[in-house]
């Protein structure tokens, strides 16, 4: 028995299905969540022949939420890196010293 073919962890069970690839509870990212499990074993075709399958997540609020594969943000990396969403670069708000002599 190949670590592929393992049964689904029990709290899967009571998963949810999430619009937004968030917890449906209290809107924390998958990233915030204690532990995944894929479904790979059953994965899902979609329109343009690509796979999809069911993600699960454990929320640390205690909900159990899944999504699909294809519906994950793509800067869920970014975020579990604490890099993510719109940086602000608020030296570039502090103004020229220096005089030009051009103007
Ligand atoms: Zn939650």
């Amino acid at each position: 028995m190949d670590a592929f073919s393992s049964v689904p962890p029990p709290w899967t069970e009571k998963a949810i299905h999430a619009i937004g690839f968030r917890c449906p509870t209290c809107n924390e990212a998958p990233a915030k969540a204690q532990q995944v499990w894929l479904n790979r074993r059953s994965p899902v075709f979609t329109d343009n022949y690509k796979r999809k399958w069911q993600e699960f997540y454990n929320c640390e609020c205690g909900c159990a939420w899944w999504g699909w594969s294809n519906e994950r943000p793509p800067n869920e990396l970014a975020e579990r890196e604490g890099l993510g969403g719109d940086r602000d670069f608020p030296d570039r708000n502090l103004p020229n010293n220096y005089r030009d002599p051009f103007s």
